[in-house]
């Protein structure tokens, strides 16, 4: 097997490509394309083209899965110097920790938390930092929800605010930063964030234009075929989905008990749906129904490379406020001062907090992403199956409950592409329904034996 053939296998034939599309960048030999699961991946536009041991150790390099450089390798160099940094080994560096929202204007109401991803995007135009913003918006390509942008005003900007459970890739956008000169902002989830760091490492160009990161949290990338999914559920069959929102604000509920809203094809006419997530199957995020197989092979929750990370307060106290509230890492100087004058001007509104409140936000999305990932890591290596290196050492160190629980969600992660492609082909929504419900009735037994477990626990210790 060539050297590529090699790379290729260990990286997108064993899962651990998160499709970002930096290998389209390093090559034009390579583009990125959608599979049949609704997955984007790299594909050889020429068969037959030979690649020298050089372009290798640039693929190699600039892939999350294969570079020898890790996010803390990264973070260290870009942030260790920053004036009163501060260092979380949960957290990664740190000059600011807030949870809040906007006061100002719209971006509250537009954005899926507290608007804050927007406002500090804005505020970066605003001010004349940045020329431009590249962050994901609605796409104008058939059978494509969204894609990768660029915004050069606030109006662009705006429209495309809201979180996007959907993939995307930024091969094009990337190109366009290198063919126009101008100084962008990048909104990106941890593995593309990291993806773009490292390829700034490798290519001066896009270091020199990419002036700022501004890092969203990932519980997991989704495939195309997660908003569909919900979609069939909701009267509107495959290829019948025009647009979703996938935060819509119900005003009678906790943030954190949001509903979708889908524009597509019923009978014939179009219809505007809206329906709460926890009444769709695959609404729950701990089962990772269409979730992209890589995302269990990163250990990166609070997006460390970026220079300022923004997620949900998954706080009771912040998410009974129904409009929404963010945490907000800071690291770079620059996005630290521009909140610190808001705060005084009354434009937001935020409490300064402290790594336990920002840690407690995303607990059992840092006990997914890096505690037990020491066990999917060891089921790994007992297969001996080749697997990235992680900042996580492999071990089987947790409850064996937690490890039937963590099998069953990588069999549910596994499982549901290839059932999905079924129901398509059968054009039954009841198929998949059908095949499923076992597989996430056996997920919910091992949650009620954790439930009894800790009861036990609980009197034991008493
Ligand atoms: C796939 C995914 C999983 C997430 N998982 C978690 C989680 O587990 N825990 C958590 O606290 N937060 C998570 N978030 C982040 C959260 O949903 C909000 O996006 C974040 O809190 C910012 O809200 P906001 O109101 O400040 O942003 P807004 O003002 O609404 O702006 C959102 C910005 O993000 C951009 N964007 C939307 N989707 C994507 C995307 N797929 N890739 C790159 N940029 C995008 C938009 O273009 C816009 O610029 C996730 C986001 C995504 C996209």
């Amino acid at each position: 097997m060539s050297s590529f053939n090699t790379l290729y296998q260990q990286v997108v034939g064993n899962h651990y490509d998160f499709g970002t599309g930096t290998w389209a960048i390093d090559s034009n030999k390579i583009k990125m394309e959608l599979d049949q699961y609704g997955t984007y991946h790299p594909y050889l536009v020429d068969k037959e083209y030979e690649f020298t041991e050089a372009e290798i150790e640039l693929l190699r390099q600039t892939c999350l899965s294969t570079s020898t450089k890790n996010e803390s390798d990264i973070a260290q160099s870009l942030f260790e110097g920053t004036d009163n940094i501060k260092y979380s080994p949960q957290l990664g560096y740190y000059n600011g920790l807030y949870v809040g929202h906007v006061l100002e204007g719209n971006y509250r109401k537009n954005g899926s938390s507290g608007g804050f991803v927007t406002w500090i995007c804005s505020q970066l135009l605003r001010h004349d930092y940045i020329d431009a913003v590249i962050h994901v918006k609605e796409s104008k390509q058939a059978g494509k929800l969204f894609e990768y942008g660029i915004s050069r005003n606030e109006l662009e900007l705006d429209a495309g605010a809201k979180t996007k459970y959907y993939p995307v890739e930024y091969s094009e956008v990337i190109k366009t930063v290198k063919n126009v000169p101008g100084r962008y902002a990048v909104v990106g989830l941890p593995s593309y964030i990291m993806e773009l760091r490292l390829l700034s490492e490798q290519d001066p160009v896009v270091k020199e234009r990419l002036k700022f990161m501004i890092g969203l949290v990932c519980g997991h990338q989704k495939t195309t075929k997660f908003a569909e999914f919900l979609a069939w559920q909701c009267g509107i069959k495959p290829g019948d989905l025009k647009s979703i929102n996938f935060r819509k604000k119900q005003d009678d509920a906790p943030a954190s008990k949001y509903a979708i809203e889908l524009v597509g094809i019923v009978d014939g006419k179009e219809q505007t749906i809206v329906k709460k997530m926890s009444d769709l199957v695959g609404g729950n995020w701990g089962q990772g129904m269409f979730k992209v197989r890589a995302s269990d092979f990163t250990d990166d929750v609070m997006n460390e490379t970026a220079d300022v990370t923004l997620g949900d307060a998954w706080l009771p106290e912040y998410t009974k406020d129904s409009k929404g509230n963010n945490i907000v890492i800071v690291r770079h100087p620059v996005i630290k001062k521009l909140i610190e004058d808001a705060i005084d001007e009354h434009l937001l509104q935020v409490d300064r907090t402290n790594e336990e409140t920002i840690f407690r936000s995303q607990s059992s999305h840092f006990r997914h992403t890096q505690t037990e990932l020491s066990y999917r890591l060891y089921c790994k290596d007992k297969r001996h199956d080749w697997r990235p290196q992680k900042r996580v050492v492999a071990g089987k160190n947790i409850s064996l409950i937690r490890r039937r629980i963590q099998d069953k969600r990588s069999e549910i992660c596994l499982k549901t592409p290839i059932l999905y492609q079924h129901a398509i082909e059968k054009d039954s929504l009841d198929y998949f329904l059908k095949e499923i419900t076992p597989l996430v009735n056996s997920y919910k037994n091992l949650y009620r034996i954790q439930r009894i477990e800790n009861k036990i626990h609980r009197i034991l210790k008493k």
